[in-house]
């Protein structure tokens, strides 16, 4: 469960915006989660619904979109999208792989009022 402190972090966040543009509150949050985070949106909702309570942040939507696990082969140069698990190259069945994404979390956007 290491949903709690990104959630705060994503408050954190919130609140440093929100004073740095002048805006009263945080109406809905763009988050990007890579698949090998392991981070639960479903969890950083319910978290973020407890903490940002009494904040600018109260009642701020969070909109989660998925960063699929990509990989690059070091044999033939291919870049792929991988299916959790699966981790041999899709055009020489290496196993000489990097991964290149999936292990990002970032905030996309801030919608503010
Ligand atoms: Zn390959």
């Amino acid at each position: 469960m290491h949903e709690l402190p990104v959630t705060k972090s994503i408050l954190n966040i919130c609140e440093e915006e929100v004073k740095k543009h002048g805006m009263e509150k945080v109406i809905a949050i763009n988050i990007r989660v890579g698949e090998l985070t392991g981070l639960v949106p479903a969890s950083i909702e319910y978290y973020f619904d407890i903490i940002a309570k009494g904040t600018v942040a109260e009642g701020a939507k969070i909109n989660t979109k998925k960063i699929p696990i990509n990989i690059e082969c070091k044999d033939c140069g291919e870049s792929f999208e991988c299916r959790k698990g699966v981790y041999n190259c899709i055009n020489c069945s290496s196993h000489n792989i990097k991964i290149t994404g999936g292990r990002e979390f970032l905030i996309d956007t801030l919608e503010m009022d």
